[in-house]
């Protein structure tokens, strides 16, 4: 049965919302999740797990992912739970002179934000990743970069937020917000109402929904990312890793249809290789195609040639919760007292969850 009342409620059990109700009940604060499918039901299970210091963008991005960063290494005993967190560092492959160009300053600009990070030539790069190919020009590698598992984070996550307190109410689908004189005072489900004075939109795609709730129009649309996953092969890589190509693609919609999306890579902790992904704007389409698959596997048998003989044996797409300037929208809004939004984080909402949830 669903409580009367709540100081706070957190809508949506994604990574997002999970880590948010878990600060909370951290803080010792009255806090109800309230979750329409199960936990990580959403992007956050169809994603990968790259904890990447080096693709955000030199600002309150990578800001923000320093100190994501610094929470991760604490976060891994103070769950409980094993999160798979593995911080082996992690290569952006530079692989014709443009990238390089591109990189080099990139590079220059995230040093002096304070990310450790360095250029590698070829040798350098090879001797790092040893089944990368002989044809990249080189990289950049930072020691920073980790990789986790997004679902046992979020799970992880809300463990923990029941243990100190927290009501995880999943199959609940929050239905309407009332408001009273401009501030939030109810929270509507199929079931019951919830009186609370707090709400947080952490819906992930689904916030500009939420936001219709209270009238207010939220600028985050899905972006499609297809990954694929090959089965389970001895050690390869010793980091993750993403290609030049990525990054620009990250940023900047138009050249990702010229130039393509880029590459990223990680092998998981039962030695699978989680491939992606492609960077599409195609409604709520969840589908792969055959289009987005092909260019991914052959991207990464020019990287890793070795991968050629190995099966793929799943693939499936995701969205990213996009915003124009590929930063989360994070914060209180003007005009309507009690209402919070965590949502918009794109291709960086795992890698970004502890800061947001603090
Ligand atoms: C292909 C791909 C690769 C990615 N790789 C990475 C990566 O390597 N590293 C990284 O950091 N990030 C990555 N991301 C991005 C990351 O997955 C997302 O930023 C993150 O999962 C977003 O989490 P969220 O909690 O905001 O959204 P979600 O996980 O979508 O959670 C929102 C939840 O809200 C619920 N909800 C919606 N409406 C309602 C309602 N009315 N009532 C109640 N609940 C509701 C949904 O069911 C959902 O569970 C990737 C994304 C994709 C698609």
């Amino acid at each position: 049965m669903l409580p009367r009342k709540a100081e706070v409620i957190v809508i949506g059990g994604g990574v997002i919302g999970s880590s948010i109700t878990y600060y909370l009940a951290k803080k010792r604060v009255n806090v109800v999740l309230l979750e329409k499918n199960g936990i990580a039901s959403g992007t956050s299970s169809s994603c990968e797990g790259l904890v990447i210091l080096q693709s955000k963008k030199p600002g309150v991005h990578l800001k923000l992912a320093l100190e994501s960063a610094k929470k991760f290494s604490n976060l891994k005993n103070e769950l409980d739970y094993d999160i798979e967190y593995r911080n082996n560092g992690g290569m952006v492959v530079i692989e014709n002179n443009e990238e390089l160009k591109a990189m080099k300053i990139f590079v220059e600009k995230q040093k002096s934000l304070g990310l450790k990070v360095s250029l590698l030539d070829k040798n350098k790069a090879i001797k790092k990743e040893p089944a990368l190919s002989c044809d990249i020009l080189g990289s950049t590698f930072s020691p920073l970069d980790a990789q986790v598992n997004p679902i046992y984070l979020s799970y992880a996550f809300i463990n923990s937020a029941k243990n100190l307190g927290a009501k995880i109410y999943t199959h609940t689908e929050v239905t309407g917000i009332k408001l009273k004189s401009n501030k939030i005072r109810l929270i509507e489900t199929p079931v019951a109402e919830i009186e609370t004075e707090t709400a947080i939109n952490a819906a992930g795609v689904y916030s500009p929904e939420i936001g219709r709730m209270v009238n207010l129009d939220i600028p985050i649309k899905p972006r499609r990312g297809q990954l694929l996953v090959t089965e389970s092969i001895p050690k390869i890589l010793n980091g993750v890793l993403i290609s030049a190509k990525y990054i620009a693609a990250k940023f900047n919609p138009k050249l990702a249809e010229i130039e393509g999306e880029g590459i990223s890579i990680e092998q998981t902790a039962s030695g699978n290789l989680l491939i992606g992904s492609t960077r599409e704007f195609v409604g709520m389409n969840k589908s792969t195609t055959l289009e987005g698959i092909n260019s991914i596997a052959k991207h990464i048998i020019m990287l890793f040639p070795q991968l050629e003989e190995v099966n793929i044996i799943r693939t499936f797409a995701g969205f990213r919760p996009y915003t124009l300037d590929g930063l989360p929208i994070l914060g209180k809004v003007k005009g309507i007292e009690g209402f919070i939004i965590a949502a918009g984080h794109e291709g960086d909402g795992v890698a970004l969850s502890p800061i947001t949830g603090d």
